[in-house]
């Protein structure tokens, strides 16, 4: 197995020592930090006042992008072209979104359940993670300019709770900012590696780390122990934090100055001052005791006394996450060592009193709770670059494994610089009826496509039972043990017909093979993600090309005559759609047919139902 980049025994990772930065990807927020004088640093933007860059991006009228705080400015003037919170939706299916979408300003795309959502702004279609890679950029662009050097390689940190897909779309938006991300790391985990809890333990050691934000509240549990982090358990409100807060001071306002809220809701400029005003009282109240103004005769006064009993059931919220977290990882509250505050809202005092409390303890939170994540990072990052002797850290695979999926295109299952042992498994069906042979193509390397790839083998699962496509339930399992023998497994979990492979993974390949592989698809990124793009675009659009031709068929006696014909002439526009290479045009043409064919789907089915139930004798 190579160790390349990560064995602290054998000294340097590289030759010539390279900064790694340190990325905080934020859903509100985002920071870059790297090691400076031996100490995390978070840097600055050019005005030198903030190291927080909104995660906020927004297209220009002339076609432009602009990320951060000049995007925040035209959150309330252009709405429909500034897209914000896009962390939300990464690596998430429309299935997944449906029922938060309407706290979207702008336009999520997919009718299609099952494929991952696009953003439509103005007439182009936008994948989270392409939106990722321009906030991923500008923080890039903020750090070179400091440094006054090329940047290539980065930790980025993601949530405790994200899945695979959430981490590789993460790792993805790297690759398309030009960024070779050495680690995810858990957000948790950079928190406590900022606080050094890591160092000199000889014991495991439980920490909580607290993490309320603007909109967000996670609680995660971990265990440290010979340098090794594991997450325990994870609990938390995806719609809590110090929105809440402030919304809670502006309710107290509208009490106290008898104010009509219809009225207040109609007029959106005071409504938003009022809003603004609250979080300054809020932000106030954690240093003083009162705060006082006046917005257009609206008494806008409060005093901490007052504000902490306005928030306590949102604080007593969180603290019930806690305890859920802690019932799962069945630990109590003496078995906690340490506990760890981030995020921007553990500045109230209330809340580190209440948690101190409820911990029985004194929190850490000394540093900065918005750019601990992000220092965490940073130290992580150098902790890769070979700087940091007292720090352990797994061997790890160097090149990312998966296997061939529709379209030529690579479904990535262990991602490069995963920690081994390690066992993933993932789920597949067929695409066509009565499939009886599945061929398990196995490929290592960075790039979008099989063919850019390299080949580790292959095998056919065979004798799988006729069944109509998507029914068989495939199980793919990747097994890479500590030498870097790679067995993969295919179960049909229906009939439970197996194959498996042993492959060795590495075998074969020089480090300067490797190395040159890494640097392709850096330098492929974005053609790679654009290929990517159309191919999937056109896979979908071959699923609904074939389920609308048998909608119409299936249903004949339901559609009127003018609705079969309008039908199957989308789907012609369609077919023509996917000829060309332009992903927009496709999905455009998706869009018109699925938002053609929705109604007359329900209806069908409401049709088909009653029939059912018609026939039924009970
Ligand atoms: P984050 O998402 O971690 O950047 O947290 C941002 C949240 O922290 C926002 O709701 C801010 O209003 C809140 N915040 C920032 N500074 C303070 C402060 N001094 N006191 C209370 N809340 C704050």
């Amino acid at each position: 197995m190579a160790k390349i980049a990560i064995n602290i025994k054998e000294g340097k990772v590289e030759k010539e020592s390279e900064i790694i930065i340190g990325i905080d990807l934020g859903t509100t927020n985002s920071l870059v930090a790297y090691i400076k004088d031996n100490t995390a640093t978070a840097v600055k933007g050019a005005d030198g006042k903030s190291t927080l860059v909104p995660s906020i991006i927004h297209f220009t009228e002339d076609g432009g992008i602009v990320v951060g705080d000049a995007a925040k400015e035209k959150l309330i003037t252009d709405p429909q072209h500034t897209i914000y919170s896009v962390k939300r939706l990464m690596g998430k299916s429309y299935n997944d979104i449906e029922s938060v979408e309407q706290y979207f300003g702008y336009k999520i795309i997919d009718e299609d359940a099952e494929s991952l959502v696009k953003i439509r702004v103005k007439d182009k279609y936008y994948t989270p993670i392409e939106l990722s890679a321009e906030i991923l950029k500008e923080l890039k662009r903020r750090i070179e300019e400091v440094l006054g050097a090329t940047v290539r390689k980065a930790v980025i940190t993601v949530p405790a709770y994200f899945n695979d897909s959430q981490r590789q779309a993460t790792r993805d938006a790297g690759k398309l900012a030009g960024l070779d991300v050495l680690r995810i790391v858990n957000e948790p985990t950079a928190a406590s590696l900022a606080y050094g809890i890591n160092k000199n333990q000889e014991q495991a050691q439980t920490i909580a780390v607290y993490d309320l934000g603007g909109g967000t509240f996670d609680i995660s549990i971990l265990q440290i122990q010979d340098g090794i982090f594991e997450v325990l358990a994870t609990n938390g409100d995806t719609f809590l934090g110090g929105d809440d807060f402030d919304r809670a001071i502006v309710d107290f306002w509208i009490k106290k100055n008898n104010l009509d809220t219809t009225g207040l809701a109609a007029n959106k400029s005071l409504s938003q001052r009022i809003r603004l005003e609250a979080e300054k009282a809020k932000k106030t109240l954690s240093k003083a005791d009162h705060f006082e103004s006046i917005i257009e005769n609206i008494n806008c006064t409060i005093t901490k006394d007052e504000f902490n009993s306005s928030i306590e059931s949102l604080v007593q919220r969180t603290i019930d996450a806690c305890k859920s977290a802690l019932k799962d990882a069945a630990l109590s509250v003496e078995s906690i060592d340490h506990v760890v505050m981030v995020g921007g809202s553990t500045r109230v005092p209330l809340v580190r009193q209440n948690i101190a409390t409820f911990f029985k303890q004194e929190v850490y939170d000394k540093l900065n709770p918005d750019e601990v994540v992000a220092l965490g990072a940073a130290i992580q990052a150098d902790v890769l670059a070979g700087n940091q002797k007292d720090v352990l850290l797994l061997d790890v695979t160097p090149l990312s494994l998966g296997i061939e999926t529709v379209g030529g295109l690579i479904d990535v299952i262990i991602p490069r610089n995963s920690k081994v042992p390690t066992k993933v498994g993932r789920q597949y069906t067929t695409s066509v009826d009565g499939q009886k042979n599945l061929k398990i193509a196995v490929y290592q390397g960075e790039r979008d496509l099989v063919a850019d790839n390299r080949k580790l083998g292959e095998f056919i699962l065979k004798d799988i039972p006729p069944m109509p496509a998507g029914l068989p339930k495939i199980d793919i399992h990747f097994i890479l043990d500590a030498d870097g023998i790679l067995t993969v497994r295919a179960t049909e979990l229906r009939s439970n017909v197996k194959q498996e492979i042993q492959i060795k993974s590495q075998y074969g390949i020089s480090e300067e093979e490797m190395a040159k592989m890494l640097i392709d698809s850096i330098q492929n990124a974005e053609s790679d993600m654009k290929t990517r793009a159309l191919l999937e675009a056109r896979n979908e659009a071959n699923n609904i090309i074939l389920a609308s031709e048998k909608f119409v068929v299936q249903n004949s006696t339901i559609l009127t005559d003018e609705e079969k014909k309008r039908t199957l002439s989308l789907t012609n526009l369609l077919k023509e759609a996917t000829k060309g290479t332009d992903k927009d045009v496709i999905n455009r043409a998706i869009e018109d047919l699925n938002t053609y064919t929705s109604p007359l789907a329900h209806r069908a089915m409401d049709v088909n139902i009653a029939n059912a139930i018609k026939g039924k004798k009970i």
